[in-house]
């Protein structure tokens, strides 16, 4: 599994507390460079189980295809070249309409064969609000577009859990996204972490954080809807058709070791995370050991958020027992045979019950 952080974006958007840097001509080939050279530093860490690569971002979509090949003859190079299982792009929508057909088309000829379009919202209001740089129509059109190039497998980035979001646009907006027949959907809650617009407009009164029932209710209504149209509700904030659950994130929630290349990139090596500096021209990369607590915590908070759940003797060797009698009884957790999950209906407050565990 590999993953490469693009940290480039065009504006700012709202609310986003990623690391990135204002896109510049200039800046892509010392980018490229670096993570060339720290592909051929690290090549001996990576594995091919599965066999997966992530670009991501910042937007990705930025990145000339020039650069893009350079780092793929890279990993050919170093002996994790593709094809690959999965090899997922995150793209902004008006860079895919901005560059048309043929960037698209050569995207698929360079292996890609999974598309995350980061469109947040169908309502232009609200858009504009986020500081996005697409409209409605245009995340259309871009979607339009990938499918045409032939990709099978889209997946969408709704965001809801906003106070300016009404429950009525946030219906539409999952509506439309259904509309589109993609195979996978991602949907975030809004948070406001980090110093960025948000948190200043939420300091100054400018901006209220949405009630816990209102957020409660639009995941309710995203479930519902998700259901009828014959999504899988596979991991908290992932909804896809039987067969298209996410190969590369699904291997983050069953802690599979990953190497994260490029500024602000996290990695995991199966006993210890590393990351890179948030510093593009120059970034160190610093390695922590997890302790054994530490292990057992991850795997609950990762596991717990996916419908597989835990295996049952994990839970019994690390969770005092009569908290996980109360829990089953209660119906926060349910036993299928040799795992233990949360229910959909109390996935809402997960994180409640993975700290009653804890
Ligand atoms: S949300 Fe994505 S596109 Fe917007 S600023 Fe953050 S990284 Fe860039």
């Amino acid at each position: 599994m590999i993953y490469i952080h693009v940290p480039f974006c065009k504006s700012f958007c709202t609310y986003c507390d990623f690391y990135s840097e204002i896109a510049e001509d200039n800046l892509y080939g010392q980018y490229t460079d670096q993570v060339c050279a720290e592909i051929r530093r690290r090549a001996g860490e990576m594995t091919d189980s599965p066999k997966t690569l992530y670009f991501g971002g910042g937007t990705p979509s930025l990145l000339p295809l020039s650069s893009l090949t350079r780092i793929l003859l890279t990993l050919e190079e170093c002996g994790h070249g593709g094809p690959y299982t999965e090899f997922t792009m995150e793209v902004n929508p008006e860079d895919i309409v901005e560059r048309g057909l043929p960037y698209v088309q050569s995207l698929k000829a360079l292996g890609v064969n999974r598309v995350s379009i980061g469109v947040q919202s169908f309502d232009d209001e609200l858009l504009r609000w986020m500081n996005r740089r697409h409209n409605a129509q245009r995340a259309k059109e871009a979607f339009r577009l990938v499918r045409e190039a032939g990709i099978g497998n889209i997946s969408l980035d709704l965001i809801f859990g906003l106070s300016n979001l009404s429950d009525k646009v946030w219906e539409d907006t999952v509506d439309q996204a259904l509309s589109l027949n993609p195979e996978h959907v991602s949907c975030y809650q809004l948070t406001v972490e980090g110093d960025n617009v948000l948190a200043h407009r939420l300091e100054t009164g400018e901006y209220e954080e949405a009630s816990e029932e209102s957020c409660r209710h639009q995941y309710d209504i995203l479930c519902r809807k998700m259901a009828d149209a014959g999504f899988v509700h596979y991991e908290i904030s992932n909804f896809a058709k039987p067969g298209f659950e996410a190969v590369h994130n699904s291997g983050y929630w069953s802690r599979k070791p990953y190497v994260g290349l490029g500024p602000a990139a996290h990695s995991f090596s199966g006993r210890g995370r590393s990351w890179n500096e948030a510093n593009l021209t120059n970034y160190a990369h610093t390695e922590e050991s997890l302790s054994v607590e530490d292990e057992k915590v991850e795997t609950l908070m990762l596991a717990l958020r996916t419908a597989r759940g835990v295996d049952v003797d994990f839970l019994h060797g690390n969770c005092q027992d009569m908290v996980l009698f109360h829990l089953l009884k209660d119906g926060a957790l349910v036993q299928e045979g040799r795992r233990i999950r949360i229910p959909e209906d109390h996935f809402f407050v997960c994180d409640e019950i993975i700290r009653e565990l804890i």
